[in-house]
This record gives C-alpha cells, structure tokens and sequence, in this order.
C-alpha cells in the first residue's frame, strides 16, 4: 500500500502532497510500525546513517508517527525524532519483508524494518534526526502556523496570521504553511469556492468572517479526506474529493476543471498562475466575483 501517494499530476502542474496525503501517511505508518522494535536501518544521508552509527536505532522502539503540517515525524524510544518532508515526489511505502518494492531501489533514501513490516522512504526531499527536546524550537516546525489538522486547531491564531498577509491575494496567502500548515493548491482552489471568495482578492480587502469562513472551509475539505479505513487501505490523493460524489469526474468543484461548465451556475471555469511559485488557481467567475 502506498502510506503517501506521489506528486499527483494535473496538466503540467506537479502537486505538492496536500496535509491529508501526509496525515494519512502517518497514521498508516504509526497503525504497522508503533510499538514495534526497529530490527533494521539504512539510509543513503550520511547525517542518518552516522546517528545509527552513534546510537544504534535498532535497539529503539518506535513510539509514535504522526504528521506536523506537511513534515511527518517519526518518534523512537530513545527521545529521539526522524523528521522527512516529502516535497514533490517522495512517499513512504509500507511492505511486508521480501515483498517486492513497487518502485525502484534506486529511489530509496531511508528503510526502516520492524519484524513484520519494512517502511521505505522513496525520494525523501529532507530527513534529520533531532532530539525530542529540540523538537519545539526546531526551525522549519516552530515556524508554521496553526496546523488545520492538529488536535487542538488555533482559528483565531490563523485569522491573525492571515491578517499579517494584507497586501497578499487570499488564494497565496492561503499556501503559506507559516500562515497555515497543512493547506496545498487543491483545497486552496476548492475552499476559496465554497465560499464564494475570489482567489485574487487581497487579504485586507477580505472581512473577519469570510476569513473564518474559508479557514473553516479548508480544514473541513482536509478532514474530510483522511478518513482511514478500518482495513487499512489508504486512498491516494486521485480519490480526494470536495463535493462529496463519488465518481471520478465529479469529486471535485474546480480544480483541474479549466473550462468546463461551473457545477454550480453553468459559467466557464477559469485557471491561471498565480503568485510567486506560479501555482494553477482555478475559480468560477461568477460565483467567486471580484
Ligand atoms: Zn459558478
């Protein structure tokens, strides 16, 4: 099973993993891999492997997986933490061992085997261990904003760190995980619909409540997806759907839907670059009007 699914394509446009596809990553691997002993380790960054050396992950447990906006975290018994960010490409993969890999070895960055299971890291963009008494102040973490899938999720925190972006259009705005952390470019199109807000309108143009509102939005389309199912099979971003439909070419309001008839009113759906990172937006004219 994939525990993340790949950079899901769209035209030309590689997709970042979205925080649902990292949650759902993590809880798969937390469901095969907590409690377990780590009975092997490789990796091919030399800054992994010489921790191992120094201090034999093999006899640690692993207590713990779980997701931190787009990072995942992997927490061993020796307060110890493996943090990866997947980027554009990389996933985790969960098998069982001499199951054959689905993808080549030539892509594998980190293998961590339990008895039962061997998680591989393929394409892994970063990795680092850091000391779980570090994990607080660590720089990439403690930077990111309220995190739309956390336990206990800051609105008003988040509304103020929108707030800071006022000169920003809201659908960019929408995309930094120093504002958000968790939201990517598919439920950034689709939240900013269900609200009926348009994308290149600037943060200080927007009222308390239509921020609320599409912050709402956003974690609500995100926790909706991560539904993990009870045989642990996990779906892969291609199945993420806003509408709540089921079939493949109506799970979604406006992304990927370039001029095709809004599902709402009929009129045209438009996409174009947007920001710095030129990101696709896809919006209803009508229903989204400046
Ligand atoms: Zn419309």
């Amino acid at each position: 099973m994939d525990a993340a699914h790949d950079g899901v394509r769209a035209g030309n446009e590689t997709l970042m993993p979205e925080g649902d596809t990292i949650y759902r990553a993590a809880a798969t691997l937390h469901k095969a891999l907590a409690g377990h002993r780590v009975v092997r380790f490789e990796s091919v960054f030399p800054a992994l492997t010489r921790v191992h050396d120094d201090r034999a992950l093999t006899a640690m447990t692993i207590d713990k997986v779980e997701s931190v906006g787009k990072h995942l975290l992997m927490h061993f018994s020796g307060a110890l933490v493996l943090r990866t960010h997947m980027r554009m490409n990389g996933s985790w993969h969960i098998y069982r061992p001499g199951e054959r890999w689905r993808r080549s070895p030539r892509d594998m960055r980190i293998l961590l085997a339990t008895a039962d299971f061997e998680a591989v890291g393929f394409n892994i963009h970063a990795a680092e261990f850091i000391a779980e008494k570090d994990l607080a102040r660590h720089e990439a973490l403690s930077r990111l904003g309220p995190d739309l899938l956390g336990g206990n999720f800051d609105r008003s925190e988040a509304i103020r760190r929108l707030r800071e972006q006022a000169a920003i259009a809201i659908a960019d705005a929408l995309l930094r995980q120093n504002v958000l952390a968790g939201l990517g470019n598919v439920y950034k199109s689709e939240a900013l619909f269900t609200c009926g807000i348009n994308p290149f309108v600037a943060v200080a143009d927007l009222s308390d409540q239509q921020l609320a509102a599409v912050v709402e939005a956003g974690r609500h389309l995100l926790r909706a997806n991560v539904v993990v199912s009870a045989t642990g099979m996990v779906p892969d971003g291609r199945s993420r759907r806003t509408t709540g439909r089921d079939s493949p070419s109506e799970r979604l309001w406006v992304y990927g839907r370039a001029r095709m008839p809004c599902r709402k009113c009929g009129a045209t759906i438009e996409v174009r670059k947007q920001g710095l990172d030129a990101r696709l937006t896809y919006w209803c004219p009508n229903c989204q009007r400046l």
